[in-house]
C-alpha cells in the first residue's frame, strides 16, 4: 500500500513537472515566433505633471498576444527572453518600434521623451551603443527624447561595469533612469558615481504610502535622496487623486499611473494626447 501511496505521489510530481515544462516550452515557441515575425507590440503609458496633469513622457512596454488572443504579461515571458538570450532582439524590436512612435509624436507637434526598459544582459551586448546611435540616426530622433530605465537591481549587479556602460551611452545624449528605485538595496556611494537623470520611485511604496507610516516615510526619503543628487523624480503606481496631492507636497513633481491613464496601444496614446490638448 505504501509503495502503491508512493507511485502515486511520484506520478503526481512528475506529471505537474512535465506540464510546467509543456507550458514553458509553449511561452517559449509563442515567443520565438513573435519575435520572427515581428509581431511583438509596444503599448505606451503616459507620464504626467502631477501639478498639471499633462503628459511630459511615455514608457514603451512590450505586449505579447498569446495563442488564444489574450495578452501574456511581459512578467511571465521577460525573464524567459532573459534565459533564452532572445531578450536581446526583443529588446532591439522594441527601441525601434519607440523611437518610430516618439518621432511619429514629434512630427504631430508633440514633444514626447519615450523611456525603454533595457535588461541587464542587452547591457552586456557590446553592440548596444551602436544599435541606439543607429535608431536615432534611422527615425530622426533627438538623442534627448530616448530614455533608457534600467532597474536598481540590474544596476548593481555589476556596478563597476555598468558605471563605464552607462557613461557610454550618456556620451550619445540620451537619458537614463533608475527603475524600481527603493527595491535594489543601492549602496548610495554607488549612486552618486551613476550618472543617470531620473528615478523612478518603485509602486510598491506609492501604493501603501497614505495607509502605512514606514512606506511614507520610505518615498519621502527617496525624494530627499533624489533631490540632494539634482535627479528628476516620477512615482510610478499612482492610482488615487490623494497620492498624486501627497507626493506633490512631497515635491515629487512627475507620476505614472492608472490615475491618469493605463498603458495604451500606439494608437489609443494618440488619441489620448490629442484629447488632453497636451
Ligand atoms: P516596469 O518597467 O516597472 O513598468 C511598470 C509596470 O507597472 C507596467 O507593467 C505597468 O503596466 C504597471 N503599472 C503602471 N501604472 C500602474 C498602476 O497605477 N497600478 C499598477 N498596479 N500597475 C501599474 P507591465 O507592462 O506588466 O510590465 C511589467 C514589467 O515588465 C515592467 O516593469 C518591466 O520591468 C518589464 N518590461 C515591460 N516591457 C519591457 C521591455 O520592453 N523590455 C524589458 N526588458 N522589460 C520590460
Ligand atoms: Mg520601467
Ligand atoms: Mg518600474
Ligand atoms: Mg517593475
Amino acid at each position: 500500500r505504501a509503495k502503491q501511496e508512493g507511485r502515486n505521489r511520484f506520478s503526481f510530481f512528475s506529471h505537474d513537472l512535465e506540464s510546467n515544462i509543456r507550458e514553458r516550452h509553449q511561452l517559449e515557441t509563442c515567443l520565438r515566433n513573435a519575435i520572427a515575425n515581428d509581431e511583438l507590440l509596444v503599448h505606451y503609458q503616459p507620464k504626467f505633471d502631477l501639478a498639471t496633469k499633462h503628459i511630459v513622457g511615455a514608457e514603451a512596454l512590450v505586449r505579447l498576444v498569446g495563442p488564444d488572443g489574450v495578452f501574456i504579461s511581459p512578467t511571465e515571458f521577460i525573464p524567459l527572453a532573459e534565459e533564452t538570450g532572445l531578450i536581446i532582439k526583443l529588446g532591439k524590436q522594441v527601441l525601434l518600434k519607440a523611437c518610430a512612435e516618439a518621432k511619429h509624436w514629434l512630427d504631430m507637434g508633440q514633444v514626447i521623451p519615450v523611456s525603454v526598459n533595457v535588461a541587464v544582459a542587452q547591457f552586456s551586448d557590446p553592440n548596444l551603443a551602436n544599435l541606439i546611435e543607429k535608431a536615432l540616426t534611422d527615425y530622426q530622433l533627438p538623442a534627448e527624447l530616448l530614455e533608457l530605465e534600467i532597474t536598481e537591481t540590474a544596476l548593481m549587479i555589476d556596478a563597476a561595469e555598468m558605471q563605464t556602460k552607462l557613461s557610454q551611452l550618456k556620451s550619445l545624449g540620451i537619458k537614463i533612469s533608475i527603475d524600481d528605485f527603493g527595491t535594489g538595496y543601492s549602496s548610495l556611494s554607488y549612486l552618486k558615481k551613476f550618472n543617470v537623470d531620473v528615478m523612478k520611485i518603485d509602486m510598491s511604496f506609492v501604493k501603501d504610502m497614505l495607509n502605512n507610516k514606514h512606506d511614507y516615510e520610505i518615498v519621502k526619503t527617496i525624494i530627499s535622496l533624489g533631490k540632494s543628487m539634482s535627479l528628476a523624480l516620477i512615482a510610478e503606481g499612482v492610482e488615487t487623486e490623494e497620492q498624486r496631492l501627497a507626493l506633490l507636497e512631497l515635491e515629487c513633481t512627475m507620476g505614472q499611473g492608472y490615475l491618469l491613464s493605463r498603458p495604451l496601444s500606439a494608437d489609443d496614446f494618440n488619441a489620448f494626447l490629442f484629447a488632453n490638448e497636451n
